[in-house]
């Protein structure tokens, strides 16, 4: 299983990196999780727009989802005729908030191009993986992964504040992709992001082989996200960059 971080940049894209977007790859299967603004540009550095197998989308902000409109148009309207369809799995809603985004009129119904499923909590298989999903603690209803393929296991934070279910998707996961979108300070609003230190706490909760630190706001001080984490974890942990690949097994 090889992760690809298409992009890290929490809430809006930064200077280096669009919005979240991750391409995970086993066994020849393609699956995009999260879609954010600015994603489908380095996506095609990695896959063909025609090479995708499955999309993930953990919740409906824009910075997790808006390149689906993207994404829609370069799959319907391409001088070799409309690319096939493609399942995309995302939370109650997700096919006509995409509809909505794009504009009313042409993009009424995505269904062409995109066979939507709802995602509920439990497991189930997506491809080759096995997929383990949960309610996180954002103000939309937003889904936690715990994604699993050869004996090992990612786990994906998506947005939250401070989470049980997130520890428990990651309990012994070789990698937590975790969001450090806080910089430590008086006053965080709580039930929205984690700071660096919080997801240190939870990659040590979960005892996970490794912590990536993403959903990199470019307002912070990344340097001192780190450092955050590290007070906590004492794996190994680094920052998420765009184009960066991590192998497991
Ligand atoms: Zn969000």
């Amino acid at each position: 299983m090889r992760l690809t971080v298409i992009g890290c940049a929490g809430s809006f894209p930064g200077p280096a990196s669009p919005a979240s977007c991750y391409l995970i790859e086993a066994d020849g299967f393609r699956l995009l999780l999260d879609c954010g603004n600015g994603a489908l540009g380095p996506l095609q550095r990695q896959a063909g727009l025609d090479q995708i197998d499955a999309i993930c989308l953990s919740h409906l902000h824009g910075d997790h989802c808006l390149d689906m409109c993207s994404y829609w148009v370069a799959m319907t309207y391409g001088p070799g005729g409309p690319l096939p369809s493609i399942p995309v799995y995302g939370p109650a809603g997700t096919a006509a908030r995409l509809a909505a985004a794009q504009g009313a009129g042409l993009a009424e119904d995505m269904s062409a191009a995109f066979r939507f499923e709802t995602l509920t909590p439990g497991a189930r298989r997506i491809g080759p993986f096995e997929i383990t999903l949960d309610h996180v603690n954002h103000p939309v209803e937003t889904f936690g992964f715990r994604i699993a393929h050869g004996g090992r296991a990612l786990a994906y934070s998506a947005d939250t504040g401070e989470s049980a279910a997130l520890v428990r998707l990651a309990r012994g996961a070789d990698l937590l992709l975790c969001e450090a979108s806080f910089a430590d300070g008086p006053d965080l609003p709580p039930d929205v992001h984690l700071t660096g230190r919080q997801a240190g706490q939870h990659a040590a909760r979960a005892d996970v082989g490794e912590l990536v630190l993403t959903h990199l706001v470019a307002w912070n001080d990344q340097d001192r996200i780190l450092a955050a984490a590290a007070g906590e974890f004492a794996g190994p942990l680094s920052l998420a960059a765009s184009g960066r690949s991590f192998d497991l097994g």
